[in-house]
């Protein structure tokens, strides 16, 4: 049995775009209920309350213009930060904060050894770009903590992104740097964002090192299985990273309202054995993992809850067998062979 922390606030909630808007900060809040409901807080899980990410902080990744932009728009919170996903609203700038830092606190609790893994579902805004907000993406906290973790020594950082959505954010702020970052998403050409194929690899001493996976509409969890086993595994094993974040989106999951992808838990809980697994053998356990999209609330809830569980204490996953979905989808077969092709091609850029 290990211990992690979840990092935790009641002003998460405020993150809210409106009623009729996809994201629903509540999320958060129902995991929290689910896990007091099963008695794992307390006993498996800490919870800290973070504080709002200060100025400083933000400004690790982000302009000092746009940050005085959010916050201008904070004021009296209409229009929108973007061009039409990301409305403003009252208070944007320190709900946006404060899910960044939740983010930064369990960074640095992991960081300091206080605990091996820190989990911040609030978190996981890969979209944000250093000056602009994105796909419901206000501040970046990923690529914040990635950067305070750096400036205290932590070089061979990886990021793995199983969003359905590429991590273009993140990708921009650490293209030419050493940070390995692996992004599975769904690609078309069209879907949102549109960017992520193979051949976006990074530049200077960033080459190499972004490992876009991008994945035809409908693919299941057979061909995600391969993609884990023969492209994320032997990357993170030849990067030898020192410190891990996951950003854990599932709106990859089969039910998802916004997502193409037709993976189900059993692919989540695939790539996080090995996420976990290459922690504890290469960075001494040091693993932050974050939320992200998730747009069918209790599937999202669900995949959390089990991922905590498999963290925690995976041999009691068959307690909760209840929450996996029952059996890993078929990818259809016209877009299997493009996923192969995918794979294949991606392998032999990566030497692989
Ligand atoms: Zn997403
Ligand atoms: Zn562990």
């Amino acid at each position: 049995m290990e211990k992690i922390v979840i990092t935790y606030s009641d002003k998460y909630l405020n993150y809210n775009f409106g009623p009729n808007h996809p994201f629903k900060p509540y999320r958060e809040a129902k995991l929290m209920e689910l896990l007091r409901q099963h008695g794992l807080v307390g006993t498996y899980v800490d919870v800290q309350e973070p504080a709002p990410a200060t100025d400083e902080e933000l400004l690790l990744v982000h302009t000092k213009e746009y940050v005085d932009y959010v916050k201008r728009a904070s004021i009296d919170g209409f229009g929108y930060l973007d061009y039409g996903d990301t409305p403003a609203f009252k208070d944007a700038h320190e709900a946006a904060a404060v899910r960044v830092g939740g983010t930064l606190l369990a960074a640095r609790l992991v960081y300091e050894g206080r605990y091996l893994h820190g989990f911040n579902p609030g978190g996981g805004f890969h979209h944000a770009r250093p000056s602009e907000a994105a796909g419901f993406c206000i501040y970046n906290d990923i690529a914040i903590a990635v950067r305070w973790l750096r400036n205290r020594g932590v070089r061979r950082v990886a990021i793995v992104d199983v969003d359905v959505h590429h991590a273009d954010g993140t990708q921009e702020v650490f293209n030419s740097e050493d940070v390995l970052l692996i992004s599975t998403h769904g690609y078309d050409g069209r879907f949102y964002p549109g960017t992520g194929w193979i051949d976006e690899d990074g530049v200077g001493a960033g080459k190499g090192l972004k490992v876009n996976i991008p994945l035809p509409p409908g693919t299941g969890d057979d061909v995600y299985f391969m993609v884990i086993d023969e492209v994320i595994k032997p990357v993170l094993e030849r990067y030898r990273p020192e410190f891990l974040v996951l950003q854990f989106g599932v709106d990859a999951h089969a039910g998802d309202e916004l997502g193409v992808l037709n993976l189900t838990t059993h692919s989540y809980m695939k790539v996080l054995d090995l996420v976990h697994k290459v922690a504890h053998e290469y960075a001494s356990g040091r693993l932050v993992m974050t939320g992200g999209g998730g747009y069918d609330v209790w599937n999202t809830v669900k995949t959390w809850f089990l991922a905590v569980i498999q963290l925690v204490n995976p041999g009691d996953l068959s307690r909760y067998s209840f929450l996996m979905d029952p059996e890993p989808t078929q990818t259809p077969l016209r877009h299997y062979e493009e996923a192969l092709y995918v794979i294949d091609a991606l392998k032999g850029r990566l030497g692989l």
